[in-house]
C-alpha cells in the first residue's frame, strides 16, 4: 500500500456464510452492496465466511455462487474463502495477546444464552480466576479501551461503550475464529472501505468497532440494510417462506430485492436484461430512500 492519505476508492464486499442456499432476505443484502459499490464507482467483493466447519456445506457455496451469478452480481475480483489462509487471524490473536487483552472464559453457552444479547460478555470472574484455556473461550478485553461512535449510513449512531461491550468472544471454546475477529480481519485484509449488509448485524457492530481499535486498523463506513421480516416479525431467513432463489426468475427476484429497498425498478430489468438493468440500479440507488428503516414487514 502507498503511503498516500488520500481516501481509499470504494471497496464494498457481500460475505454470505455458506450454511444454506442464497434466499431473497440474503439476495437483499447481496444485491445492495453490489449497487452502493457501484453507484460510488467501486469494487465489489465476495468472500465465503466458511470458518464455522460444522455449518458450512461446500454444496451451498457452490449454490451461492451459481445464484449470485444468475442475478448478474459479479464480484472484481476472485472470490475468497475465509477458511483458506488462516494464519491471518493467528496473527491478530498474537497482536491482542501482547497488548495483554486475551482471557479465557468458560461461561457456559447456556448461561450466556440466558444473558440475551448478541454479543454478551463473560457473565462470572473469569479475567481475574483465569480457567484454563481447554475448553474455554478466549475473549478480548474491551474495557480498558475509548468510547467510540460511528454514524452508520442508516440507522444511526454505531457505538462502543467500553463500560458496556466490555469483552468479545475472538476464538470460541471449540477453536475455531469468531465472526467478529474474522471479520475485523479480512475486511482490513482486503481494504474494504464500505460494509454493507443486514441490519441483523447491526447490534454487533459495536464490538467490532472495538477490535478495529484494538488492532489499531481503521474500522470501514457501516450501511445497514433493512432486514425483511414475515407478518409475525420472524426474520424471513428463518422463515419456511425462505425457500432457495428461483434462478430462472432472476430478474423477478431482483425486481423484489429492489422494491424491498424503495428503490425504482429499471425498464431493462423488466424486460429481462438484467446486466443492463444493475447498471440502471446502480445510476439511480438512493439510500435516502430506506433511510432509518430496520424493518421490512411483509403483508400476511
Ligand atoms: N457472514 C455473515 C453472515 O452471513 C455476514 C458477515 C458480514 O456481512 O459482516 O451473517
Amino acid at each position: 500500500m502507498g503511503r498516500s492519505h488520500a481516501r481509499p476508492r470504494y471497496i464494498g464486499r457481500f460475505a454470505p456464510s455458506p450454511s444454506g442456499p442464497l434466499h431473497s432476505g440474503s439476495l437483499l443484502a447481496a444485491l445492495g452492496s453490489h449497487l452502493d459499490a457501484h453507484r460510488a464507482g467501486g469494487d465489489w467483493l465476495l468472500r465465503l465466511d466458511d470458518l464455522d466447519l460444522p455449518r458450512c456445506r461446500p454444496e451451498h457455496a457452490v449454490a451461492i455462487l451459481d445464484a449470485l451469478s444468475a442475478h448478474g452480481l459479479v464480484p472484481a475480483r476472485p472470490v475468497t474463502r475465509q477458511s483458506e489462509d488462516t494464519h491471518r487471524y493467528a496473527a491478530a490473536l498474537a497482536a491482542l495477546e501482547a497488548r495483554g487483552l486475551l482471557f479465557s472464559c468458560d461461561c457456559s453457552r447456556r448461561e450466556l444464552a440466558a444473558a440475551g444479547a448478541s454479543e454478551p460478555c463473560c457473565l462470572r470472574d473469569c479475567r481475574t480466576r483465569r480457567p484454563s484455556a481447554t475448553d474455554a473461550a478466549l475473549r478480548a478485553d474491551l474495557s480498558a479501551l475509548h468510547p467510540m461512535s460511528r454514524e452508520d449510513r442508516s440507522l444511526g449512531a454505531i457505538r462502543f461503550d467500553p463500560a458496556l461491550h466490555r469483552d468479545v468472544i475472538v476464538r470460541r471454546r471449540d477453536g475455531i475464529v469468531a465472526y467478529a475477529l474474522a471479520v475485523v480481519v479480512d475486511d482490513a485484509e482486503a481494504g474494504v472501505t464500505d460494509v454493507v449488509r443486514g441490519g441483523d448485524l447491526f447490534e454487533g457492530t459495536g464490538w467490532q468497532l472495538a477490535l478495529h481499535q484494538a488492532l489499531a486498523l481503521e474500522p470501514p463506513r457501516y450501511l445497514h440494510l433493512p432486514v425483511v421480516v414475515e407478518p409475525d416479525g420472524t426474520k424471513l431467513a428463518k422463515s419456511r417462506r425462505s425457500v432457495p432463489l428461483d434462478e430462472d426468475a432472476a430478474s423477478r427476484n431482483l425486481e423484489q430485492a429492489l422494491g424491498w429497498l424503495r428503490q425504482p425498478v429499471p425498464a431493462e430489468l423488466r424486460a429481462g436484461d438484467i446486466a443492463a438493468g444493475l447498471a440502471a440500479a446502480a445510476a439511480q440507488w438512493d439510500i435516502a430512500r430506506f433511510s432509518g428503516l430496520a424493518e421490512i414487514r411483509l403483508p400476511g
